[in-house]
């Protein structure tokens, strides 16, 4: 086994692998750009580097650099993680140059699966089935529209060196195919610098089944399926193992074949074979066909993980240092069943736009397993993917794992940025889904529903708000009111653009009614807490003047300051009154100061909360009134301006 390894990526595939080096005993090299120079990641290595800069090119794309910190720092192997380097064989070339190991297949492997026409080829010849279609260099429009219509329409348009699903285009009809094949094309050689393409017949309910290979250069075995039909845009969203409707002897002809695609390229390490599979009439072993290998460890490998008991990293480190496969094919046993959500900062209801921001609060159930590559306090950056985290459930069966799943996305709660949890919610509760019917059509189909943002309820609001007001953390919850006369009191709140005034009605110890639009929240503490209309009170999160409450869906309540708003709007008097009773906490000006209409002249203390007086008109300091640490009665003046007739003298 290897003493120190590198590891050449960021995030939570940095993190997950730094936690297998751990359990072993090796000693791990962290490297970082400049944005995440304090990046969980960095935290949890026994040494890190910096490479510098913020943009992949400028950090993590750079071979030579970690090549290089990889021998200063003493590390015999580098773990390339997933993307980034990883099937880049001109860095693994350079790794061994430099007498190290690269954690993955060889270079010779990684090209022979690197092209998709290259790859069908090789796979075909090696009686692996490949999706019928056009793999040939002739790359002229006519020629191309010729091999489609033998083909049979609807066909798919495919980049060769594509990845992610771009450079792809799917043609309904022959009139389409000239645009469609020129869309991607550009987007091609955009994207991989190669604009060539194949013609793939298009399977109709589409499967995407693939499965998890693992070899040693020379022998392989088949640690099983993967069924990853959940995708936006041909990006993966739920993945699961085993797939659902598998037959043993379907699994075995996918096993098998999978092997043989391995085997043909002499792969070693850990490799997924990706199919595709016609899912219309059940499956079948005459029904699945090779779309791509992808020569490295795969983002959703945990579902394999929670089903086969298999710590897939700690295979591969093995493997690299020289041991042999640890287990033979009959040793390995399927148990239970497995999913995976992924969990972005993303805008669902802008398009899934990719979000940034500070997680000001960030917890994942624990009878969950959560691969994330950030903490509370962390920064979602414009630079990498916005993912937040994996949540990996494992169950006896496919109903308890969903139950495990819903549960555990209904109990993720992330603060500080928008999240795609809702969307992950509804995916998770989808019927069809949740009954094993899936193809990758699904979240296209059903797009609306599952993206529709439900109004927040009124429970949740009400909970909102006693959180904003400090209520809801008081012994005697009435304290809060014990200032005010009529005990009662407004509150004015901010959810999305929206602004509501919802009103707090206290009617004894323990017992508020929150007036929410034309409802009445019953808000009630008892010996579990407090309980709105008799439903459990929801995780809050609470940042200042912002609430977060976690559940299906999660909401996001700004407090307006009221008093704010009053003395903003208030007529341009002379004297700033204190509004209620309460604590002078800071005054920021003093006498001869010039102010302007919106400055915060001084800090109240009340209500738990702290309120900014501000001065409601241009003008000059005449007076302080009131020293910081003086509890003042409601209507005292605090701070007096110049009058006109003053200012005019
Ligand atoms: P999978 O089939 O496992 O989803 P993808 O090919 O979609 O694999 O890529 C997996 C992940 O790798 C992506 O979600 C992304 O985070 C990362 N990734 C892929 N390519 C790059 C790249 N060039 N730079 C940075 N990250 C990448
Ligand atoms: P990428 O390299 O971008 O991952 P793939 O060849 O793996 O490209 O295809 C991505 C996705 O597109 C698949 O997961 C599947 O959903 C869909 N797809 C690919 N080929 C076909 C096909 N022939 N018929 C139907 N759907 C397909
Ligand atoms: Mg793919």
């Amino acid at each position: 086994m290897f003493d120190t390894i590198l590891i050449a990526n960021r995030g939570e595939i940095a993190c997950r692998v730094i936690d297998t080096c751990k359990r072993l005993g090796v000693r791990t090299v962290a490297m970082h750009s400049d944005v995440d120079a304090s990046a969980r990641h960095v935290a949890m290595a026994d040494v890190a580097v910096s490479l510098g800069g913020a943009t992949p090119a400028e950090s993590y794309l750079r071979g030579d650099a970690i090549v290089a910190a990889a021998l200063e720092t003493g590390a015999q192997a580098i773990h390339p993680g997933y993307g980034f380097l990883s099937e880049n064989p001109e860095f693994v070339d350079a790794v061994e140059a430099a007498r190290l190991v690269f954690i993955g297949p060889s270079a010779k492997a990684i090209r022979a699966m690197g092209l998709k026409d290259a790859a069908k080829a090789l796979m075909s010849k090696a009686g692996v089935p490949v999706v019928p279609g056009y793999q040939g260099a002739e790359q002229g429009v006519d020629h191309l529209a010729a091999e489609a219509a033998k083909i049979g329409y609807p066909v798919l348009i495919k980049a060769v060196a594509g990845g992610g699903g771009k450079g792809m285009r799917l043609v309904e009809a022959p009139e389409a195919f000239a645009d469609a094949l020129t869309a991607a094309q550009s987007e091609a050689q955009a994207a991989f610098g190669n604009a060539h393409v194949l013609i793939e017949k298009f399977i109709t309910s589409p499967r995407h089944i693939e499965v998890q290979v693992f070899g040693d250069g020379d022998r392989a075995v088949h640690l099983f399926e993967r069924d990853c039909s959940l995708q936006r845009r041909h990006q993966k969203v739920i993945e699961e193992a085993p797939a659902p409707g598998m037959t043993d002897e379907m699994r075995a002809a996918m096993g098998s074949a999978a092997v043989r695609a391995a085997e043909a390229i002499g792969y070693k390490g850990a490799g997924t074979v990706e199919f595709i599979v016609d899912g219309s009439d059940g499956l079948r072993p005459d029904g699945f066909w090779f779309m791509e290998m992808n020569t490295r460890l795969q983002v959703e490998h945990p579902v394999t993980e929670a089903v086969t008991g298999v710590d897939l990293v700690e295979w591969q480190l093995r493997v690299a240092a020289g041991s042999p496969l640890p287990c033979a094919q009959e040793d390995l046993s399927l148990s239970g069943h497995a999913f995976e959500a992924r969990l972005y900062a993303e805008d669902v209801p802008a398009g899934f736009l990719p979000a940034t921001g500070r997680l000001a609060h960030l917890a994942f159930p624990e009878d969950a397993r959560a691969d994330t590559g950030v903490r509370t306090g962390d920064m979602i950056s414009p630079f990498y993917d916005p993912m937040i985290a994996k949540v990996i459930v494992h169950g006896a069966s496919r109903n308890v794992a969903l139950r495990k799943l819903r549960r555990a996305l209904a109990e993720t709660q992330v603060a500080g940025t928008v999240t795609n949890l809702a969307f992950l919610s509804a995916l998770a509760n989808h019927a069809g889904f949740s009954a094993g019917e899936v193809d990758t059509g699904l979240i296209a189909r059903d797009l609306d529903d599952l993206t529709a943002v439900a109004d927040p309820a009124p429970a949740a609001i009400a909970q909102g708000v006693l959180a904003l007001t400090g209520l809801d953390r008081s012994p005697a919850p009435l304290d809060g009111f014990s200032l005010w006369a009529p005990l009662e009191q407004d509150v004015q709140i901010d959810i999305a653009d929206t602004r509501a005034s919802v009103r707090l009605r206290a009617l004894g110890r323990g017992a508020i009614d929150v007036t929410v639009g034309d409802t009445v929240v019953h808000a009630r503490h008892g010996v579990n807490g407090w309980r709105f209309d008799g439903q459990a009170a929801r995780a809050v999160f609470v940042d200042g003047s912002v609430a977060t409450i976690f559940g299906a869906q999660t909401l996001v309540i700004t407090r307006v300051d009221a008093l704010d708003v009053e003395a903003g709007a208030g007529a341009g008097g002379d004297v700033i009154e204190a509004p209620m009773p309460g604590l002078v906490r800071s005054v920021f000006v003093a006498e001869g100061d010039s102010v302007q209409r919106g400055d915060r002249l001084a800090i109240l203390e009340a209500m738990k909360m702290e309120h900014a007086l501000l001065a409601a008109r241009d003008g000059v300091v005449a007076e302080v009134l009131a020293a910081p640490g003086a509890q003042v009665e409601a209507g005292a003046a605090l701070i007096r301006l110049e009058s006109d007739a003053e200012t005019a003298a």
